[in-house]
């Protein structure tokens, strides 16, 4: 069983061609949603009162939301960002933690022994305590973002201390180590015993760390890109859908997870918030790994 821990928010996206406003989005969320395609998956993590009743009916028709709590005191998780016609930068209008900063995350009973756990860009409190409850989770993934690196250093580097793999995008694994050498970034990453790294470079491409060797993939070349709000998280979500798909780690095993990563965060980008992600089938991305295996080939 694969289970999902993060933050569920409010987005509003501001690119120079469209605005979305209060949107569902969150990195549990993505990563859920992206996971889903691959195995079934559970999502844990706390919405406020304003939480649509729309929103939590979509959540449920795709996911298992038995982990998925609503506070009646406080209000959702609200991320405010904007893009300008660079879709690769992001700047950071507006945090508003709300219910994630107050809350005690729990997991029902039926999620205890889950073999698969992603700890999806969260708080590292919350993530650590989370992590806490799983009876002996046989993979746990995790991924952070520079807001926690900036305000909670210390404990970002804990949790990471107790996960088998990361992901982390290229700019906040240089800002953890400062450090501007990706290469080398990877390597502290996969430090402390941690099984694999992955770094995700937007357009660029990610890069895995494994078994002492670098294994680079360049990004699915989608030309439709409305939003790159939770690229990474969907590539996270389906790298880790497709692991626990699997039940094994190799090489050639992390390669693939990493090719769906990169096909899944190909998808997200190619509509306002899971819009895309939600209307695409098995077959869309059975289409769009052959079409990438084949443009990879030379
Ligand atoms: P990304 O994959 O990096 O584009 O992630 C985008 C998602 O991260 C958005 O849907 C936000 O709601 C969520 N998010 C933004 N800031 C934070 C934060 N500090 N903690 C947890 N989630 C966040």
């Amino acid at each position: 069983m694969l289970t999902v821990v993060g933050s569920i928010a409010l987005d509003t996206t501001r690119t120079p061609f469209h605005t979305v406003e209060r949107t569902l989005g969150g990195t549990a969320t993505f990563s859920s949603i992206s996971a889903s395609k691959y195995v079934p998956t559970s999502i844990v993590g706390i919405v406020g009162h304003d939480f649509p009743t729309s929103y939590l009916e979509l959540l449920k028709n795709l996911l298992d939301i038995r982990g998925l709590r609503i506070s009646e005191q406080e209000k959702t998780f609200y991320f405010d960002s904007s893009f300008g016609y660079d879709l690769s930068k992001r700047t950071t209008n507006k945090t508003e933690l709300n219910v994630i900063s107050n809350y005690q995350l729990t997991i029902p009973d039926e999620y205890i022994d889950s073999e698969y756990v992603y700890l999806a860009n969260n708080d590292p409190v919350q993530n650590m305590n989370v992590l806490d409850l799983f009876s002996k989770p046989k993979l746990i993934m995790c991924d952070t973002m520079d807001f926690w690196i900036m305000n909670k250093r210390d404990e970002v580097i804990k949790l990471m201390n107790k996960v088998d793999g990361i992901i982390l995008n290229e700019s906040e694994a240089k800002l953890l180590f400062k450090e501007s050498n990706i290469f080398k970034c990877a390597r502290l990453l996969n430090s402390n015993g941690r099984v694999f790294a992955v770094i995700n470079k937007g357009e660029n491409g990610s890069l895995l760390f494994y078994d002492n060797e670098f294994y680079p993939l360049p990004a699915y070349p989608t030309e439709i890109i409305k939003d790159p709000t939770g690229a990474g998280d969907s590539f996270g979500g389906a790298f880790m859908g497709y692991l626990s798909q699997q039940g094994k780690i190799d090489s050639r095993t992390l390669k693939n997870a990493m090719a769906h990563g990169n096909i899944m965060g190909s998808f997200a980008i190619e509509d306002y918030g899971i819009d895309k992600l939600v209307k695409i089938s098995s077959d869309d991305i059975k289409k769009r790994h052959e079409k990438y295996k084949e443009i990879l080939s030379f």
